[in-house]
């Protein structure tokens, strides 16, 4: 880890504010600066540059022509440096780390996403700790010399954890991401403690990165909930803005089982549309085999999420349809672990 070289990515959020003296009203501080916010930084031996967004954000402002930024940002810079530390607001984080996640092809380095509950600047702040955890896992290196972690993650209240596998689960407690379907792939105790079995090693570790920046963001998500009436299915799934429909079930991949409800999904299906079905539970999966409506849902062509969270099931959407007009092609790859978002 000794001289590992750190670009530090800020785009705005919590974890960058610190009090004004003059107002007592939080502001972003200057990243050029973060030595003399985290001083701690300096024992390590590590060169780390920092680059800022303009305008910083916060993350309910992040829209996917960010993720592109970020993509583009870490391809040009990659060759310059051994991981890449990006600060960003805790709200739509996940959303973020799992649009990274299948963006980043070939990824040898850790893309390690962070923030905090609490301002870096305040008292009893969260912030610090998260950072410096983070910037010693993206210099970690194995004794190969490769990186111990190259994936994209995020690291939150001494867990770390696979991107695309987290979803935010609360707005108070410092443990604000689960990872519920997967297990960590790291733990910040006196020591950090990698979960080397759970991480995913890339096939050619001198292949070179590669980005697909092509996003297809026509996706709707439908929560399916008691009283869902015809009329707001209708619109969720047949409307001419939509190209793909992400199904929220109950439990393992059911729905109500009445006809007109079937009707506007074969309806939906007719018009060619790609249609998910993801459980709403926070863990387990769905099982389309399991009850009748599941498999109703199945014979009409509605491709099973599996365990995958909503946040990732948009991302793989949205790349996935950025890369091809072709539905059916769409469809057939949904089912593939793409990048480690659904189990075997
Ligand atoms: N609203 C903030 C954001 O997501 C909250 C945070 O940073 O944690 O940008």
């Amino acid at each position: 880890m000794t001289g590992s070289s750190i670009l530090m990515i800020y785009t705005g959020g919590t974890i960058g504010m610190k009090q004004d003296p003059k107002d007592q009203t939080l502001k972003p501080f200057d990243f050029s600066q973060i030595l003399e916010e985290v001083p701690e930084l300096g024992k390590y031996a590590l060169n780390i540059d920092s680059y800022t967004f303009n305008p910083l954000i916060d993350s309910s402002d992040v829209e996917p022509s960010l993720w592109q930024s970020l993509a583009t940002l870490i391809k040009d810079r990659y060759d310059e440096y051994d991981g890449f530390v990006v600060l960003h607001g805790t709200d739509t984080m996940a959303y973020s780390a799992s649009a990274l996640s299948f963006m980043l092809d070939n990824l040898t380095k850790p893309v390690i996403f962070t923030g905090s509950q609490l301002p870096i600047g305040v008292p009893r702040t969260d912030g610090k700790e998260n950072l410096i955890s983070a910037v010693e896992i993206a210099a970690a290196k194995d004794e190969d010399g490769h990186s111990l972690v190259p994936e994209v993650c995020i690291f939150f209240d001494s867990q770390l954890l696979r991107g695309n596998r987290c979803t935010k689960v609360s707005s108070e407690e410092f443990r604000a991401f689960r990872s519920p379907n997967y297990p960590a792939l790291a733990e910040a105790g006196i020591n950090i403690r990698y979960n080397r079995k759970a991480i995913a090693e890339p096939q050619d570790w001198s292949a070179p990165i590669r980005i697909s920046t092509n996003l297809d963001t026509r996706v709707s998500i439908l929560k399916v909930h008691p009283g869902i009436t015809p009329q707001v299915m209708r619109y969720f799934l047949c409307g001419d803005g939509t190209r793909a429909v992400i199904l929220e079930t109950y439990g393992s991949g059911n729905a109500p089982s009445s006809q007109w409800f079937l009707d506007i999904v074969r309806e939906a299906a007719a018009m060619g549309k790609v249609l998910m079905n993801v459980t709403q539970c926070l863990s387990g999966s769905v099982d389309m085999d399991l009850y009748a409506t599941g498999k109703a849902l199945e014979k009409i062509g509605v491709v099973s999420g599996r365990d995958i969270t909503t946040e990732s099931a948009l991302a793989k959407l949205f790349c996935l349809m950025g890369d091809s007009k072709d539905n059916e092609w769409v469809k057939n790859r949904l089912g593939d672990n793409l990048k480690g978002e659904i189990s075997k």
